[in-house]
């Protein structure tokens, strides 16, 4: 199923060594040296992405203290008098505009840890071992208590999954590199090393709005750092490359991230995810030129999002207890 790094390289290269790993290596206890080695290298390559994105985070942060707010707020510097300030009055509002970007830097930092750390560490949902979802080997389809989904096969029988021997519900879907099935399945994400569905889209959604917001604070702000290191004569030559570098590098990342988040804030509007967009209404398939589980706009945040609107921007779930991401309200096709 659709993996998702934006780098397809990296995906490929991530799939292949998953695959090798479940299928041509035995588990840790029965590995020999070798083995356990090689284990450990593959184990490395799957959460590479992630210690890229938290060395991201870190340094990303770091670099704005240090050359933008550090310099704004601290009274004994002699930084240049450019850009920050020109006169004591320029000061104060100068170091005021220091501790309130570090502010808003830092309360973003912190909602931004907690939703990477909520989307790697919870289970985006998996197909009860109940009954309703089972397969039984008399009758593998049909029984007395299939459950009603509006997205069937062709044959008009209920979905299956011949990985897990299980029912599918609506929008669940096997991913291969977790191997199992998944509730609501978004994509499968290198970058949090999980698969996003049902229970952890909204704090990886969470997770690109608090990464934008933070970039576009970013981009707003730290140009005046640019300006000064390359028109005052005493910063060096290499203070200078490092601060431009810099900005340049992360206004790639961050017109690609808020480009991503307003991305996924206009699938949960149109109640689509990432599978659906990208296999089924991109390629014009009957019934989804309109996501079949869209109700209204506010209906369709408060299903990814939660019931409380106040609750949205934090990662925290508020969804009721009745909904288990099983069974999904639609205007059937
Ligand atoms: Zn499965
Ligand atoms: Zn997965």
């Amino acid at each position: 199923m659709a993996e998702n790094s934006g780098l397809p390289i990296l995906d490929k290269a991530l799939d292949e060594a998953n695959f090798y790993l479940k299928q041509s290596l035995p588990p840790w206890n029965e590995a020999s040296g070798l083995q356990r080695l090689i284990i450990f290298f593959f184990k490395l390559a799957i959460i590479l992405p992630v210690l890229i994105l938290i060395g991201i985070i870190i340094a990303g942060y770091s670099l704005y203290i240090i050359f933008y707010v550090y310099p704004l707020v601290s009274s004994t510097s002699d930084s240049p008098d450019l850009y920050f300030w020109h006169s004591n009055s320029e000061k104060f509002t100068a170091e005021l505009r220091g501790w309130v970007c570090f502010g808003l830097s830092s309360w973003n930092l912190f909602w931004l840890c907690i939703s990477v750390y909520r989307a790697m560490m919870t289970s985006p949902g998996e197909v009860p071992n109940t009954s309703t979802w089972e397969i039984t080997s008399i009758n593998k389809e049909v029984s007395e208590s299939t459950p009603l989904t509006t997205e069937n096969r062709k044959d008009g029988g209920i979905r299956i999954c011949v990985h897990c021997n299980l029912k599918k519900p609506d929008r669940c879907h096997h991913c291969k590199q977790c191997g199992k099935c998944c509730l609501k399945m978004d994509h499968h994400c290198n970058w949090i090393a999980n698969c996003v569905g049902y229970y952890n889209y909204k704090y990886f959604y969470l997770t690109i709005f608090y990464g934008a917001s933070a970039m576009a604070i970013f981009i707003a702000t730290f140009w005046e750092s640019v300006v000064v290191a390359l028109y005052d004569k005493e910063t060096s030559n290499s203070m200078s490359f490092i601060i431009v570098l810099t900005y340049s590098l992360m206004t790639m990342l961050g017109v690609t991230i808020i480009a991503f988040c307003i991305f996924h804030t206009w699938m949960i509007a149109n109640n689509y995810t990432s599978i659906e967009f990208c296999e089924k209404r991109r390629f014009k398939v009957p019934g989804y030129e309109k996501s079949p589980y869209s109700i209204s706009t506010i209906e369709n945040f408060k299903e990814a999002l939660g019931q409380n609107p106040l609750l949205w921007y934090f990662p925290f779930e508020s969804r009721g207890k009745e909904d288990k991401g099983l069974y999904f309200k639609s205007k059937k096709y």
